[in-house]
């Protein structure tokens, strides 16, 4: 038997569950299919909205939100451009509400960028955060840097001496050892799992009061357990009488499977069906209408999946939503064309004011549906496209990653489901 939905969403990023948060919260029968996980897992959990304008400005934003008319105006291809204001702001919106109702918290706004501190002690600008992230540096007088002996690729004293460049704060750092008995450096993911044990997260908190860290913050590696860590912290903070500050780590990045997670479980809840681990190796369409696709299982059988609409949300290179050949980029899926190729052959590659193949991606009207590129003639009235597999920005450079997913991941859900692109 064909398994029929109102829409199917292929992803399973942040552009993918935001299209299916837009689509379940009007009551449709959602799928979402991915061949893996999304980039979640290596990316820091903050939803950038926009930390600099033009791209390759070296100051970033103070208020984002003040300078998103302007890039509207200025790069009608930009995703920010086809979404518009309105969307970008409900779906900012409804993830500040749903990451309440899902255990956790996020906060920030559109109207201002907070710098954060990397793993690195690099600041960087971001507008959405879990609140255990929620502590400026750029406002402390006193900051201690906390590494974990055990752990793999986080140096507190490079962090510490890169973060006094940059702060006016006095800046130190200290080292604690979890004596977890095992012969190996361990993973941020491994730690936070351990950290899930009072009695381990007690010996955390018995060497930094030989620290002496009373009335300063402190800077910990997100590793303060897997499941949201709201609670612990506050206990710590009870503990040392101090505040208590999250970052995030090199992948795998604790903050960014809380998020997926959570997000997966309570999508889950509402009601959405998963199928993860197959890629969409079938397709089958009546003239401009998408009528079904397929994935091929573990048994090599064909599962046939019908649907009204298809949400695209495949990522762009690094998740295979868009692949690169010598001379070409293919879109996955569907075998959309890919535009903005020639602005993705950079003259100079190695120029690092603009890494130019994030530009080339699908080229969509304002309603999220593909064009041939070039013109606004519409490829697939059913099929709408969501996150990196967009043409038009720079994720990385512009940091508008996470921020673009989400607004065009609500937008494409909801067009998907109702041909609007707000709820309001
Ligand atoms: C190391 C790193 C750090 C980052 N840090 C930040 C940050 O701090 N803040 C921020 O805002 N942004 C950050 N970004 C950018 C941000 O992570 C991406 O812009 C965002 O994840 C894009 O989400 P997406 O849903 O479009 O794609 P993805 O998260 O890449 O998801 C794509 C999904 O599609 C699936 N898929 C691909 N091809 C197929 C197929 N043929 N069939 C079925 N499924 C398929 C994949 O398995 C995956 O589930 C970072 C990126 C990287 C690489």
């Amino acid at each position: 038997m064909k398994m029929t939905y109102d829409v199917v969403i292929i992803g399973a990023g942040l552009a993918g569950y935001s299209a299916a948060l837009a689509a379940i919260k009007n009551n449709k029968k959602v799928l979402v299919t991915a061949k893996g996980l999304g980039n979640f897992y290596s990316a820091s959990g903050y939803i950038d909205f926009l930390g600099y304008y033009p791209a390759n400005s070296r100051k970033p934003l103070q208020n984002p939100k003040n300078s998103l008319k302007e890039l509207i105006g200025n790069n009608p291809k930009h995703p920010y451009s086809l979404i518009g204001e309105k969307a970008i702001e409900a779906a900012f919106s409804i993830f500040l509400q749903t990451s309440k109702e899902m255990g956790l918290p996020y906060t920030g706004t559109m109207d201002e960028n907070v710098l954060m501190p990397s793993a690195a002690g690099a600041l960087i600008p971001t507008s959405l955060y879990p609140v255990t992230a929620d502590k400026r540096v750029t406002e402390t007088h006193e900051l201690f840097v906390v590494g974990i002996k055990e752990m793999a690729d986080f140096y507190p004293a490079y962090a510490a001496h890169n973060l006094k460049k940059q702060l006016k704060a006095s800046i130190k750092h200290t080292w604690v050892a979890l004596e977890l008995g095992i012969g190996r450096e361990l993973n941020s993911y491994d730690i936070a799992l351990a950290m899930e044990k009072a009695e381990i997260r007690q010996r955390l908190v018995d060497q930094l009061k030989k620290a002496a860290v009373k009335g300063s913050l402190l800077a910990i590696p997100a590793v303060l357990g897997v499941k949201a860590s709201q609670e612990t912290i506050k206990n710590i903070e009870e503990e040392l009488e101090c505040r208590v500050l999250e970052f995030p780590t090199l992948p795998p990045s604790v903050m960014g499977y809380r998020l997926a997670e959570n997000l997966k479980n309570y999508l889950e809840l509402q009601g959405v069906d998963f199928i993860v681990g197959h890629p969409v190796s079938h397709v089958q369409y009546d003239g401009r209408i998408c009528k079904e696709i397929g994935i091929t299982t573990g048994s090599g059988r064909i599962k046939k999946i019908k649907a009204n609409s298809f949400v695209l949300a495949t990522g762009g290179v690094l998740s295979e939503g868009l692949f690169v050949y010598p001379g070409k980029i293919k879109e996955t899926v569907f075998g959309l064309p890919v535009g903005m190729v020639q602005e993705a052959v950079p003259e100079n590659f190695f120029n690092m004011d603009e890494f130019s193949i994030s530009y080339a991606g699908v080229m969509t009207n304002e309603k999220l549906q593909p064009v041939k590129p070039g013109t606004q003639e519409v490829l697939y009235e059913n099929i709408y496209i969501a996150g990196a597999t967009l043409a038009g920005y720079d994720p990385f450079i512009e940091k508008s990653g996470n921020g673009v997913a989400l607004a065009s991941g609500y937008k494409a859900g909801l067009m998907a489901v109702t041909g609007r692109d707000t709820d309001e």
